[in-house]
C-alpha cells in the first residue's frame, strides 16, 4: 500500500512529491497523471521561458474570498527567503521552493524581479523533476484518470483500485483544459463535502464593442488602464496594452481581468479607462496641440499617440480632418480628456480555453493551515484547485510549489508519529 497518493504531476504535484521523498526517503510515494507526460501546462508556462517566481512576491499579488493572510508568512517572499523554519534546514539551506528548484537541479536567474529557469526553458524544468522523481523512486502512473476518490476505514480508495493512506489533490484549475486541467479536482473535493467557490477565467483578455476597435487591432502602447466598475474605479495598473481586433490585452490588463467575469455575471458596468500619456499633464498636451495651430488634429496628436490611435479619437469626437486652429475650445478639452480617459466598454472576458488562471475554487476556509481538509483527514489540496490565483508575473507557479511544500511538510510530520 503507498503512503500517499498525489493526483496531479503538475507543479504543485511534482513539487509535493519532491519534498515528501526529500524529507522521508522511505514514504512510498504514488503521483497519478492522466496525461501520458508530466507538467503539459508547466511547458507553456511563461511562452515557454517557466516564469517561476517574482522578487516582489508579497500577499497583495493574491486573490481568494477566503481570508489568505494566514499564509502570509510564506508568500511574502521577504519574510519567505530570510525564514529559519524548523522544517529540513539539515538537507536545505532554506525552507522555500527556490532552494527545493535549486536542489532538484533547477537553477533561477532574475529578469527585470522576475525568476525563471537560468536555461530560460519551461522543458528543462519538466525534465528537471522527472529525473529527481526518478532518482527518489516515486512512482509514476501515467495514463491515469482520476475518476473517483473515497474514504474507507482510514484509508483512501482512488478508482476502486488503489490503496492509500493519504490522498493530495493536484489537480489544477479550469484553464486551458487541453493540457490536462480540466476542472476534475473540484467534482472528487466536492464528493468529500467540500464547497467549490464559482470558477471564474482570470488573467485575460477583455473582449470591448468599442466601435473603432478593428482600425486599432494591433496597435500596443505603454499606459496607465484603470478598471471601472459601475462608474467606480476599482484597480489601476500600469503597463504595455494590446488591441486586438475585438478585445484589449496586454498584462496589466490580464492583472485588471481577475474578477471581470464575475463583475459581468453581476450585470455590472465594466470598463476600461486610458490614460494613454500619462506622464503629460492637461496644461502640456495643450500647449503642445496648440503649437500646431496648422496641423490637421489627428496629426498633431500623431506625435504623441500611435498614428492608429490618434485617427480614431479624431473620428470618434467627430473632428477628423479639422485642423487644430479651427477647433472650438470644447473640441480641444474633449480631446484632452480623451488623452487621458479613453473609454472602453467591456462585453466579455476571454474563455476557460484562453485564460492563465481560475478564479474561485476549492474553498479555503476549510482547510488548515497546514492544507489538509478539515472535513476529511489525510486529504489534502494544493495548486490552482483551491481559491488562490496570483497576478501575471510568476506569482501562480510560487503558490503551486509553496502550497506543495506546506502539505508536504505536514503529511512527513503526520506519517512519522
Ligand atoms: C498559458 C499559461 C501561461 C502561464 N504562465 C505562467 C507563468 O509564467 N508563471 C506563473 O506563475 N503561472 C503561470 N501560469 C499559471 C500556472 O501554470 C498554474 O497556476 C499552475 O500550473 C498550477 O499548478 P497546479 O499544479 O495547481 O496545476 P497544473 O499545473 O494545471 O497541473 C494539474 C495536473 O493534474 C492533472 N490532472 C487533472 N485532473 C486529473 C485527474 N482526474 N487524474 C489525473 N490527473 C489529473 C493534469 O493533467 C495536470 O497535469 C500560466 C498558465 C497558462 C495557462
Amino acid at each position: 500500500m503507498y503512503d500517499v497518493a498525489i493526483i496531479g504531476a503538475g507543479a504543485s504535484g511534482l513539487m509535493c512529491a519532491c519534498v515528501l521523498k526529500i524529507k522521508n526517503h522511505k514514504l512510498k510515494v504514488l503521483l497519478l497523471e492522466k496525461n501520458d507526460k508530466i507538467g503539459k501546462k508547466l511547458l507553456i508556462t511563461g511562452n515557454g521561458r517557466c516564469n517561476l517566481g517574482n522578487l516582489n512576491t508579497n500577499i497583495s499579488n493574491y486573490n481568494s474570498s477566503s481570508d489568505i493572510n494566514r499564509f502570509k508568512k510564506y508568500l511574502d517572499i521577504k519574510e519567505f527567503l530570510d525564514s529559519k523554519d524548523d522544517v529540513i534546514p539539515s538537507l536545505l539551506d532554506n525552507e522555500n521552493y527556490i532552494e527545493y528548484l535549486k536542489y532538484i537541479g533547477i537553477i533561477i536567474k532574475e529578469d527585470e524581479k522576475r525568476l525563471y529557469p537560468y536555461s530560460n526553458q519551461a522543458i528543462c524544468v519538466c525534465k528537471a523533476f522527472e529525473r529527481y522523481l526518478n532518482y527518489l523512486n516515486v512512482d509514476i502512473k501515467y495514463n491515469y484518470d482520476v475518476t473517483s476518490a473515497i474514504k474507507k476505514d482510514n484509508n483512501f480508495i482512488i478508482n476502486n483500485d488503489i490503496k492509500v493512506r493519504q490522498v493530495v489533490i493536484a489537480t489544477g484549475g479550469k484553464t486551458y483544459p487541453k493540457t490536462g486541467s480540466t476542472g476534475a479536482g473540484y467534482e472528487i473535493l466536492r464528493k468529500f463535502g467540500h464547497n467549490i467557490k464559482t470558477l471564474y477565467p482570470s488573467l485575460t483578455y477583455l473582449k470591448t464593442d468599442y466601435k473603432y476597435i478593428k482600425d486599432i487591432a494591433g496597435v500596443r502602447f505603454d499606459c496607465l488602464v484603470s478598471l471601472s466598475v459601475d462608474k467606480t474605479i476599482k484597480e489601476t495598473e500600469d503597463g504595455q496594452v494590446q488591441f486586438t481586433k475585438d478585445s484589449v490585452s496586454g498584462i496589466c490588463v490580464f492583472d485588471l481581468s481577475r474578477n471581470v467575469k464575475k463583475y459581468i455575471d453581476e450585470k455590472k458596468k465594466v470598463s476600461l479607462i486610458i490614460n494613454l500619456v500619462p506622464n503629460y499633464s492637461v496644461y502640456q498636451l495643450e500647449k503642445y496641440i496648440k503649437s500646431f495651430k496648422e496641423y490637421k488634429i489627428e496629426d498633431a496628436l500623431s506625435g504623441i499617440i500611435n498614428n492608429k490611435l490618434a485617427c480614431v479619437i479624431a473620428k470618434q469626437l467627430k473632428i477628423h480632418g479639422k485642423l487644430v486652429k479651427q477647433m472650438k475650445k470644447s473640441e480641444i478639452d474633449h480631446v484632452l480628456f480623451t488623452l487621458h480617459n479613453m473609454y472602453f466598454n467591456i462585453t466579455q472576458t476571454g474563455d476557460f480555453n484562453h485564460a492563465q488562471i481560475t478564479n474561485g475554487g476549492a474553498n479555503l476556509d476549510e482547510f488548515t493551515d497546514k492544507l489538509e481538509s478539515k472535513i476529511c483527514k489525510g486529504l489534502y489540496a494544493i495548486g490552482e484547485v483551491l481559491d488562490v490565483d496570483g497576478k501575471c508575473g510568476g506569482y501562480n507557479l510560487s503558490w503551486a510549489f509553496t502550497s506543495a511544500l506546506i502539505a508536504g511538510d505536514e503529511i512527513v510530520k503526520m506519517s512519522s508519529k
